[in-house]
Order: structure tokens, then C-alpha cells, then sequence
């Protein structure tokens, strides 16, 4: 029963999923978690139950330890399942890696390269592959690059409107994220409606935490909302998303604000967090609900800027099939959804409040049977995406 390790190493934590290569279920989860610091933390989740351990753990590889004992000691046996090939997510890949890629020495060198692009994301990735490949040194280890699902984006899309020759010296582009989320989705959509994917014209709003919309034109990424670093787009849980440059030297200016507070006021402690002081969709709808006004006024800018760039995109697609809600945010929260696409009639959207309003695990439409787009809510599966991209590099 051939299995995929999936790996997403952060700087003190990662998670990993082990997958049946087959069935494609998932046979465990689970989180190492506080490496580095006195006492570190460990889960372990199963169909037979959830572990929990507090212990020592100094670096990665002695978390890959600590994953491995748990495995041995609540299972599933390693030796029944064997992993066949561990998959890494990898945050960046700039304009290199533009598909799942098998990590060998110099594409290791190329991933610590790009940290200058990443500086939170890929030296984390790198000391997350560095462990794994230690812990698993026969199998085959593949990257798969949040970034490169957006690499058929068209220089028009991708290029900002900035001196020319200094982006090029310093790679200033627009390289757009979640991409095997946006991949994920817009092909289990597409196999929903149980049309090919190659015909459809599709808008994905990826709504968690982070937040982002593509463009997708027969499965190919043509535009996204995240640009540069994951900032640019949709409003967030605590990032800005799109504003004003000019707003950033207006504040240096006025305020002396170091370059390192600035990067925390962008990308901690904006967003509906910094509008209302709920960083949580549920805490922001519910306040909005009973009439906090501040609440009210964050939930409103939040839908704004998504329907937006609902609206942005159905004019680059030239009108879309599919609009697909998905993550945390897009899988449940009904208002969100139902605000989000509110009054576009007239543009061939229309959303059912009821078929919207109802709880549902799988993929569900929740347009009209009379709207021309059908407006779709299908949850996400990264793990699942890199565990497939995984296999078809590593076979
Ligand atoms: P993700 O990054 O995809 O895990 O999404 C996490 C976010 O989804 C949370 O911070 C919440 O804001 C949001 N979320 C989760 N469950 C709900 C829900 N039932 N209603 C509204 N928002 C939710």
C-alpha cells in the first residue's frame, strides 16, 4: 500500500500528511510544532485517534525524529505504507520552477537562491527538505512551488508599471501564490460540472487566512490578485492587500517608521484585524451582525475588494462558467459569499440564498438555476494537489 509523505516546513513548525498513493485518503496528519524553544510540541492525528506530546525538540531533524516515533507508536506502520516519495511545499519559485520539480543538490541551491524573494518562506523550506531528505535519504523528494501554477501568466499580467531595467535587475514581478489550491479547485470544479477543464473559463477566490483570486482560462492561470510577495490583492486577516504606495512613503515621512515595522503593520496588523480588531471571519460576522459598526465597516471593505476583482476578471476572461468559492473562509461563510457577488444580475451572477445558506462537506453550486455563471463552493486540498504532483514526478 504505497503511500506520499507532504511536508509543509515552516521556520519553528511543519505539518505533514501521509497519503495513500492509490485512494488518495489521507492515513495520518499532524504538526511538530515550538522547535527551537525549551519545550517543543507535537500532534498526531489518525481514524483511530489524536496524540499529543510536549518535549525537546531542537531543530528540524530532530522533529522528523519525533514524526517518525509517532508513526511507529500509533501508526499507521511506515513498513505497511510505505512512502514511495515525500513532496515538499515550497512558497517560492520565482520565474525558475514553473512545475513540481525533484529536489537535487543545485535545485536546492536554486530554492535557497530565491530566499531573497522569500525571506520568511524558503529558508524554512530548505531546512524542511534538508531534515526530510536526511530522515528518508532513498526516496525521491519533489518541490512543489506555490508560485508556479501562475507561471502562464502573460508579461502583461505579471509586469508592474515600474522603471523597467531595475524590476529586471531585482526581479520585481508579480509571481502570485496558492497556486495548488487555484489548481486544485479549478480542475475538481470543472470535473463537478463534468465539463473539460481545457473549455472553461473560471474566477477561484481562495478565502482563508491569506486571501487571493484567479484567473483560470481552460485550467491555465491567466491573472491572480497576489503579486510580488502574498500583500497585493484582497483584504485579509491581517494584511492590507492592495493601497496606495504612495500611502507607505506618506508614512515614513510623517512617522520615521522603520522598514521592519512597516513590513509588521502591512502584513500583521491590518487587514480586518486592524479595521475591527477580529482577525477571525466568524468573530467579524457576528459583531457585524449585531450592529458594531466598526464590524460592519470592515466586513463591507472586505466584500468590496473581492467583487472587484470578481468584477476585473470577468472583464480579462471576457465573462466567466465558473465562480469557485473555496478555503476556510469561501467553503464557510455564507454571507461572505452571498455579499461578495451581491447585485451583478445584470453580469449573469446570481446566487440562491437558499442552496448558499446550506452546510455541505463536498463541492455544491449555489447559483440559480438561472444564472449564467454557475457559482460554485468546493473545498480545497493542498496536500492532496502536492501528494499528486509528487507522484507524477517521482514515477
Ligand atoms: P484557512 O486559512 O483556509 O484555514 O482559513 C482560515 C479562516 O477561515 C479563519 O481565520 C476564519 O476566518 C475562516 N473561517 C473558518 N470557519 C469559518 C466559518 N464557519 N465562518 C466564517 N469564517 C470561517
Amino acid at each position: 500500500m504505497a503511500s506520499v509523505l507532504v511536508i509543509n516546513s515552516g521556520s519553528s513548525s511543519f505539518k505533514y500528511q501521509l497519503i495513500d498513493a492509490d485512494s488518495e485518503q489521507r492515513l495520518a496528519s499532524g504538526l511538530v510544532e515550538r522547535i527551537g524553544e525549551t519545550t517543543g510540541h507535537a500532534t498526531h492525528d489518525t481514524s483511530d485517534g489524536h496524540w499529543e506530546r510536549s518535549l525537546g525538540i531542537p531543530d528540524h531533524t530532530a522533529g522528523f525524529g519525533v514524526m517518525i516515533d509517532a508513526f511507529a507508536e500509533h501508526g499507521p506502520s511506515l513498513e505497511e505504507h510505505p512512502p514511495v516519495a515525500v513532496g515538499h511545499r515550497v512558497v517560492h519559485g520565482g520565474a525558475r520552477f514553473f512545475e513540481p520539480t525533484l529536489i537535487t543538490p543545485l535545485v536546492l541551491i536554486n530554492i535557497e537562491d530565491l530566499s531573497e524573494l522569500a525571506p520568511l518562506h524558503n529558508p524554512a523550506n530548505v531546512e524542511g527538505i534538508r531534515a526530510a531528505q536526511a530522515a528518508f535519504p532513498d526516496l525521491p523528494h519533489v518541490a512543489v512551488f506555490d508560485t508556479a501554477f501562475h507561471q502562464t501568466m502573460p508579461a502583461d499580467a505579471y509586469t508592474y508599471g515600474l522603471e523597467a531595467s531595475l524590476a529586471e535587475r531585482l526581479r520585481i514581478r508579480r509571481y502570485g501564490f496558492h497556486g495548488t489550491s487555484h489548481e486544485f479547485v479549478s480542475r475538481a470544479a470543472a470535473d463537478f460540472v463534468g465539463r473539460p477543464l481545457a473549455e472553461l473559463k473560471q474566477i477561484v477566490l481562495h478565502l482563508g487566512n491569506g486571501a487571493s483570486v484567479c484567473a483560470v482560462d481552460g485550467g491555465r492561470s491567466v491573472d491572480t490578485s497576489m503579486g510580488f510577495t502574498p500583500l497585493e490583492g484582497l483584504v485579509m486577516g491581517t494584511r492590507t492587500g492592495d493601497i496606495d504606495p504612495a500611502v507607505l512613503l506618506y508614512l515614513q515621512r510623517k512617522t520615521r517608521i522603520g522598514v521592519d515595522d512597516l513590513d509588521d503593520l502591512l502584513n500583521k496588523k491590518s487587514g480586518i484585524l486592524g479595521l475591527s480588531g477580529h482577525r477571525d471571519m466568524r468573530d467579524l460576522t457576528r459583531a457585524a451582525a449585531s450592529g458594531d459598526e466598526t464590524s460592519r465597516l470592515a466586513l463591507g471593505v472586505y466584500v468590496r475588494r473581492v467583487k472587484r476583482y470578481v468584477g476585473a476578471y470577468l472583464a480579462e476572461l471576457g465573462g466567466a462558467d465558473l465562480i469557485v468559492f473555496t478555503a476556510g473562509i469561501g467553503e464557510n461563510s455564507s454571507v461572505v459569499r452571498e455579499r461578495s457577488l451581491a447585485g451583478m444580475q445584470s453580469l449573469g451572477i446570481e446566487i440562491d440564498s437558499n442552496r448558499n445558506a446550506m452546510p455541505n462537506d463536498g463541492p455544491r453550486i449555489i447559483s440559480t438555476d438561472a444564472s449564467v455563471v454557475t457559482v460554485l463552493v468546493v473545498p480545497t486540498n493542498e496536500e492532496l494537489e502536492i501528494a499528486r504532483q509528487t507522484l507524477r514526478v517521482a514515477e
